[in-house]
């Protein structure tokens, strides 16, 4: 696994997916740029959001909200008194962690190792057994479940209560060491604000102290009526929003798992009070299936509903994906009540209701959020993708198994050889196609490894040009997960392009 996650990094560099921001200064931490093969990536997972919220979705819109946004919006929303992260520092090897995500580590190892111990039992009995009952009853697995379920309730009642003396017992209670050094000599727990302070206005003493967005979905709120009203929406109805979002991570790791500046894809759903819990659960089903839509396994997929709730909240889950690190967050699910909408109501003294005509009433609406990181999403489908495979007789091949509607490159045009007038041919095949799909023309090297170049930026068809095409004007399309090859007229290509790589 450790291996994996170390292939995806440095494939994504090779192949011009995601470089170092500013790789010449040696880099700024936990920053990242996309490359000529990242940016396209990105937006085709963009678009695929985008189209399947508000395309698909009469009742849902969109909306590109400004990153820098009045500074009362930030008070309102509870960022500038809660968003905190609690940090402890390792006294000897002057390392700075989340409290919270130490102790959510021992946990999550508790559970590797009794589910080691279950795909043990499941290969000893074969057909006949019974996971339930065997955690109910194996003393070793039920302990490690059982103190599992322990430490992560005793851990969200803390944070809850802000009882950071406690995380710390807890830290040292169960010996946690630091990741490093090894070191168990922990400093107090602290609260740290994890938004980016900026300044607006020129001189010294008038400047207004503004705040980089750290989500988008403020961005909504603020302008719920606004769309609401422009746009006749009724409830109920969503704003979809795609847009940056910044936060100072104290422990910023795992690649573009946990960055500082980040992308968020946002959809607010406003609906009717007392029906938010019925919404709720339709939402979870409805991200689920949009991910496993993308067919990269639905057993990388699972729902963890959260026990401790944010202030905001009185329904939250998450869907987690399994990384290369394990499984952890990729989307979260929030029944926001109306919690937003009434702090903005009380901070900017407007009123921000909806008049339902059937009711006769007007009230401040319920919101079901789903918000997922455009960057993490980025990961899960890099890192489920990449696939080193085994072709017999010594031979293997990197091949990156994106879904074809999410590929950078859609297909790549080959002259078998660069003479004979083939080049000529190819180059007029890339000019019909260019206007419909992004298609990549490339003579240089053997046809095998420019085949092998193709597989490892996931482009799903190779279009080979060659003599008989001259005459026959037909080519030679390989599919770059069966390999297979199959010999189709040129005028067919648009076709079946479309048909292999359409949304
Ligand atoms: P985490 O617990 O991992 O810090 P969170 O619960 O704070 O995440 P939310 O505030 O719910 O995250 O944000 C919604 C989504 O935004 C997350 O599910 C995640 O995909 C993404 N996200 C949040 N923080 C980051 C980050 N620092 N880098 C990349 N993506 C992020």
């Amino acid at each position: 696994q450790e291996d994996l996650f170390k292939n995806v990094v440095s494939h994504a560099k090779e192949y011009g997916f995601i470089f170092g921001s500013s790789e010449i200064y040696d880099g700024l931490s936990a920053v990242y740029d996309y490359g000529q093969n990242g940016a396209e990536l990105k937006k085709n997972i963009k678009e695929y959001w985008w189209r399947s919220m508000t395309q698909l979705h009469q009742n849902i819109v969109g909306l590109d909200a400004a990153i820098l946004m009045h500074p009362t919006t930030w008070k309102a929303s509870g960022h500038v008194d809660a968003f905190n992260d609690p940090l402890i520092d390792n006294k000897d090897s002057k390392k700075r962690y989340r409290a919270d995500v130490l102790v959510e580590d021992h946990a999550e190892k508790l559970l590797q190792k009794a589910e080691k111990e279950i795909q043990k039992a499941k290969k000893r009995f074969g057909e006949d057994f019974d996971e339930e009952m065997y955690k109910e009853t194996n003393p070793r697995v039920k302990r490690y479940l059982g103190d599992r379920k322990q430490i992560l309730e005793r851990l969200a009642k803390s944070l809850t209560n802000e009882d950071l003396a406690d995380v710390k017992s807890l830290i040292e209670e169960l010996e946690i060491a630091c990741p490093e050094s090894g070191s168990k000599n922990w400093t107090d727990v602290k609260q740290f604000n994890l938004m980016f302070g900026t300044k607006l206005g020129a001189s010294a003493d008038s400047a207004t102290q503004l705040y980089l967005r750290p989500e988008t979905a403020q961005g909504i709120f603020v302008n719920f009526l606004n769309v609401q009203k422009t746009g006749r929406m009724k409830i109920p109805f969503g704003i979809a929003q795609i847009g940056k979002a910044f936060r100072n991570e104290i422990v910023a790791r795992q690649f573009i798992f946990r960055m500082r500046e980040f992308e968020q894809m946002e959809m607010q759903f406003f609906v009717r009070p007392g029906q938010e819990l019925e919404w709720y659960e339709k939402w979870k089903e409805a991200r689920l299936n949009w991910h496993r839509s993308l067919g990269l396994g639905e057993e990388l997929y699972r729902f963890h509903d959260h026990e401790k709730l944010a202030h905001y909240a009185n329904a939250a889950a998450d869907i987690e994906f399994d990384f290369p690190f394990g499984f952890k967050e990729l989307e979260g699910i929030h029944s926001r009540t109306d919690f937003d909408l009434k702090a903005h109501e009380e901070h900017s003294g407007k009123k921000l209701r909806f008049y339902d005509p059937e009711l006769k009433e007007n009230y401040v609406p319920y919101v079901i959020e789903t918000s997922i990181g455009l960057d993490r999403m980025f990961l899960a489908v890099l890192s489920a993708s990449l696939k080193e495979e085994d072709l017999g007789e010594g031979n293997t091949r990197t091949v990156l198994k994106l879904p074809a509607v999410l590929a950078p490159t859609k297909a790549a045009i080959l002259p078998l050889v660069k003479k004979d007038g083939l080049p000529e041919l190819a180059q007029k095949i890339v000019d019909d196609l260019k206007w419909d799909f992004n298609v990549q023309y490339d003579e240089k090297d053997a046809i095998g490894r420019r085949y092998r170049r193709q597989d490892a930026a996931g482009t799903p068809l190779c279009i080979t040009v060659d003599h008989d095409s001259l005459e026959d004007n037909s080519v030679t399309v390989r599919f770059r997960d069966s390999m297979e090859q199959k010999r189709i007229p040129i005028e067919e290509l648009d076709t079946l392009i479309r048909k292999e790589t359409d949304f």
